[in-house]
């Protein structure tokens, strides 16, 4: 069996910052952190912070007052915020800062007037998150795919979830300029998601199966393995190797492999070695060279840090 690794794969730039800032709170916070909403959607790196002593709450109220808490990286609405102040809780910021582009792009439309579309998936953690920043209506490609009932040529801002399937989002954008004479559209879905997509669909034609390794609960794995699967492949998405079914490799002598954004690297090795392949090709499609800086007051704190040996698959560090 031959397996191909697609790259760009597994932590962005928002994941690794995210991961850093729990880290850097625990070191000079000390134990416990608070974290409010999983701080990125993979739960071996959420088990490994909380070995450190972060302790993971869906709500704000679950805080003990006065705590140290971190506001995960898919961002969190303001009601969260006054919510902490009230609780008198030191908040440590990890939303990422392309989310945060979208909360700042939302609050300027709404003080121009403009009524807001927000293309996204009800319930997820962003959305959450963003549609707290104004007034706006969700657009969800499985319960509420068509546009508001407005007037026509009334002004119409359309944001998106950072992680959605860049082709679904597409035919979205393209029904809501039809139903609409003036349409400002921005496009939100980040780098590392538009990234790993592409890789993705170049991936699909080279091989029999992809396998994506992630979590269930992260919007851009799922993605990833809805695109291998529209490229007309067979694709799985596993936490990793434990979940390797063998019937999904019957007369399959190519396999892909590909991560989501909050995937670490080790378990894309893992997931590789366990296949036992004759050979491993490198598919160096593209490179990412995003960082992002850390909140003002952590910008001294030492590297390397944890989120660099998870995106490296470098456990040794
Ligand atoms: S997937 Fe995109 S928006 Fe989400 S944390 Fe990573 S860079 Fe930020």
């Amino acid at each position: 069996m031959q397996v191909f690794l697609a790259a760009p794969r597994g932590f962005c730039a928002g994941v690794v910052r995210a991961v850093d800032i729990v880290e850097i709170a625990l070191e000079r916070h000390g134990s416990p952190v608070y974290v409010k909403h999983e701080i990125v959607h993979n739960p071996h790196v959420v088990a490994d912070l909380e070995a450190q002593g972060a302790i993971t709450v869906e709500t704000v109220e679950e805080i003990p007052v006065g705590a140290v808490v971190v506001f995960s990286a898919h961002g969190s609405p303001p009601s969260d915020y006054e919510a902490a102040a009230k609780r008198s809780l030191r908040i440590i910021d990890a939303t990422c800062p392309l989310v945060t582009r979208v909360h700042n792009e939302a609050k300027k439309y709404e003080r121009e007037g403009k009524k807001i579309i927000l293309v996204g998936h009800r319930g997820h953690q962003e959305v959450k998150g963003t549609t707290g920043q104004g007034e706006m209506v969700l657009m969800d490609d499985q319960e509420n795919p068509q546009p508001p009932p407005w007037d026509r040529d009334q002004e119409v801002a359309v944001l998106t979830q950072t992680t959605l399937s860049v082709d679904d989002t597409a035919a979205m954008v393209d029904r809501i300029k039809s139903a609409f004479t003036n349409v400002t559209v921005r496009n939100d879905i980040c780098y590392a998601t538009t990234n790993r997509q592409s890789a993705v669909k170049e991936l699909a034609a080279l091989v029999d199966v992809v396998l994506v390794v992630g979590s269930q609960t992260s919007s851009n794995c799922r993605r990833l393995r809805e695109v291998a699967e529209r490229a007309g492949v067979p694709a799985h998405l596993i936490n990793g190797p434990e979940e390797l079914d063998p019937t999904w490799f019957e007369g399959v002598t190519r396999v892909g492999i590909s991560s989501g954004a909050s995937t670490p690297e080790s378990l894309v090795q893992a997931v590789c070695n366990a296949l036992e392949p004759e050979d491993v090709h490198h598919l160096g499609l593209a490179s990412e060279d995003i960082e992002f800086t850390l909140p003002g007051d952590m910008r001294d704190a030492v590297p390397p840090r944890r989120s660099s040996a998870w995106a490296t698959g470098d456990t040794r560090a």
